[in-house]
């Protein structure tokens, strides 16, 4: 093509890659240098040629253009090329962008200069076309090869953070009950296990709450169950806003039962917590005429308290409680009986 080619400013790298094709910028103060490699590159259908006559606007030209490599003059009138090497070099669109500085002389010193300085390589004007060919793509090359691998890894890592993320959803649903936003009973069992050995190294005190929803099946007769469906979800708020210590967990166990677990909680304290959660559930005033206990919704709680031991079986204080709750049940509901172990 040799032509002169304008590119939208953009992200250097990715508009480099996106093109996939060699652009060459030279940078020299004289038009017959242009004119020369110009010539030279004609035929080469893949490679884009941009000629900067003026070293001032060489940077900006280089950001705007997206050379895969720059021919830089190292003696120009207005500016030592040297210095524009390292402008390239300090600019973050531009550091990696190989460099071949051009100069008259074939001088040892100077070359030695020019790579310290932060050249990819040297040649002495006027090169011959095919060295200076092969010298371009095999530069382009590497540098587009440098920035598809970059943009590999950059893709490789957001896809990992994204899997990392799903992961960690995923984790969080298999631990959540889908209605209520209360952690599940495979969340419980987890949980209740790791505070059950707690307790046994520590010998503290682990008490339980089983809490079910006095005629519900009466309430879902009567109000739908949708309407059933929003006081599942208005109980477990209120029943997770009673239990408010950090280590104190709300579980919907399935259907109308919850289970509140409360790690360091003695036998003596069982009482008055159950009773306010039957309170606190008494207090949502949901409107329930079908029920013989009260004209809205309540509960019956049982709990049970114990201090493990290692023969101990953890599914035992949850029968216990469940059979407290039974107990409830049967004395008439809207209320809490506890048993002490
Ligand atoms: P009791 O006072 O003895 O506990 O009587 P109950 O009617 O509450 O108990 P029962 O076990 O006979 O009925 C529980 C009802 O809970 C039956 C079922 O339709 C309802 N239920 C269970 N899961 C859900 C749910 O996810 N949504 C709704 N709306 N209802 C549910
Ligand atoms: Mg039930
Ligand atoms: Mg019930």
């Amino acid at each position: 093509m040799n032509m002169m080619v304008s590119v939208e400013p953009g992200d250097a790298a990715s508009a480099t890659a996106a093109h996939h094709s060699i652009m060459v910028l030279l940078v020299d103060d004289q038009i017959m240098v242009s004119e020369a490699i110009r010539r030279a590159l004609v035929g080469e259908s893949d490679i884009e040629f941009h000629y900067c006559m003026n070293p001032h606007d060489a940077l900006a030209v280089a950001k705007k253009v997206h050379p895969t490599v720059i021919l830089q003059d190292l003696v120009m009138p207005q500016m030592n090329g040297l210095d524009l090497v390292r402008q390239y070099r300090a600019d973050p669109e531009t550091k990696a962008v190989p460099i071949i500085v051009l100069s008259t002389k074939e001088e040892p010193a100077v070359k030695s200069d020019a790579f310290r300085t932060g050249a990819s390589d040297y040649l002495v004007k006027l090169p011959d076309r095919i060295e200076l060919i092969a010298r371009i793509r095999h530069h382009s090359a590497t540098y587009l090869y440098q920035i598809q691998r970059d943009e590999a890894y950059s893709a490789l890592r957001n896809s990992q953070q994204e899997l990392m993320e799903t992961n960690l959803e995923l984790q969080r649903l298999t631990n959540v009950d889908g209605l209520t936003g209360l952690s599940n009973r495979r969340y419980f069992e987890e949980y209740f296990a790791t505070e059950w050995r707690n307790a046994i190294r520590l010998q503290e005190p682990l008490s339980l709450l089983m809490v079910d929803i006095d005629h519900f099946k009466q309430y879902n007769d009567t109000y739908g169950h949708l309407g059933g469906d929003e006081v599942l979800k208005s109980v477990a708020q209120a029943v997770q806003n009673t239990f408010r210590r950090p280590k104190d967990l709300v579980v919907r166990l399935g259907g109308e039962e919850f289970l509140v677990v409360l790690p360091q909680t003695p036998a003596s304290d069982l009482a008055m917590l159950a009773n306010k959660a039957v309170r606190a559930v008494a207090a949502l005033n949901l409107p329930h005429s079908a029920s013989s206990v009260a004209d809205m919704v309540t509960i019956s709680v049982g709990g049970a308290s114990c201090v493990p031991s290692r023969d101990g079986l953890p599914f035992a204080l949850v029968e216990i409680a469940d059979k407290a709750m039974y107990e409830a049940k049967r004395s008439g509901r809207n209320r809490a009986a506890v048993s002490a172990v």
